[in-house]
């Protein structure tokens, strides 16, 4: 390190007494006497500055390393507790979607459950009704399904459930809404769909139940049957139950019929329910 100091040493002795003064040695020229303004440069060796700095001491290595060691353990607790943080979220973020699904879906069959069918059915029945668009209701249940569970066990009836509501699912479009509302009772909405379309539709379930063959854990294959009640949407409908009633009486009457078929609500059909 150099340091500049800027210093008069000949004006300092113009105070001192005579036999001191040098304003006239002869050593010095007139020109050196005059210009007083000196620059002292001090040259200050590394090795010197280093071995009065603190830090080149033992104590100040060992306490520099405590001090870095100090925060390094500060920046790492809290890019732990950042991760931690962020894994929890995540944590809570799925577990929340999964309670939001569980709350809608039902977990044997994966549709929608019964609150959740008659929410969003609410829904398509409302735009139906503002728009004067066709809406078809069917309420679908499994023949003698407590002969499946009877004879064969509650395990494989739940095997059929989960081959019927497949079924459904791949057999109806996108934009229809299937919920299973009870044990082995389906309720489906179709919008835009009209009354000779909504049967063709409700027929080709019915058909498309009755040819599967449910593979059985212990070999072979276990065939069922449905019961289709069908009901339109009408003016007189004044909410997506009364809908539903409809199509349950419709229902009603595919059972009385004989099962393994699709009826159409017709006035005939409510009186008949009340007899
Ligand atoms: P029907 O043709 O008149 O509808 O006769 P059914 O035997 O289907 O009707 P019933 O209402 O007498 O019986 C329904 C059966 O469905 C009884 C019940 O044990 C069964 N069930 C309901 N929910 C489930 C389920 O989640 N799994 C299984 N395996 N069976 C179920
Ligand atoms: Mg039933
Ligand atoms: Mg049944």
């Amino acid at each position: 390190m150099f340091r500049y100091q800027s210093i008069e040493p000949l004006n300092l002795l113009d105070n001192q007494p005579a036999h001191f003064r040098i304003d006239h040695h002869p050593l010095i020229s007139e020109e050196s006497f005059a210009n007083t303004n000196w620059k002292l440069v001090i040259f200050v060796p590394r090795e010197l500055i280093n071995s009065h700095s603190f830090l080149y001491q033992p104590l100040g290595q060992i306490l520099a390393a405590i001090f870095i060691l100090f925060l390094a353990v500060i920046a790492l607790l809290g890019a732990s507790i950042t991760v931690q943080q962020k894994i929890r979220k995540q944590k809570d973020q799925q577990q929340l979607a999964i309670l939001a699904h569980q709350a809608c879906i039902d977990a044997l069959t994966g549709t929608n459950n019964r609150r959740n069918f008659y929410e969003l059915g609410a829904k398509e029945f409302k735009q139906a009704q503002r728009q004067q668009t066709p809406l078809a209701a069917l309420m679908l249940d499994a023949d003698y399904f407590k002969k499946v569970n009877d004879t064969y066990a509650h395990a494989v009836g739940d095997l059929v459930l989960i081959d019927l509501a497949q079924t459904l699912i791949s057999t109806l479009r996108e934009v229809d809404l299937l919920g299973r509302v009870g044990g082995e009772e389906f309720a489906v909405l179709l919008p835009h769909t009209a009354l000779d379309k909504a049967l063709e539709v409700a027929e080709r379930l019915r058909e498309a139940l009755a040819a599967r063959k449910v593979p059985l854990p212990e070999g072979g294959t276990l065939s069922f049957t449905v019961s289709i009640g069908l009901a339109m949407l009408t003016p007189e409908d004044k909410n997506l139950d009364k809908l539903f009633q409809k199509a349950d009486l419709a229902l009603y009457q595919a059972k009385e019929q004989g099962r393994n078929r699709v009826i159409g609500y017709q006035e005939e059909t409510a009186q008949l329910s009340h007899k």
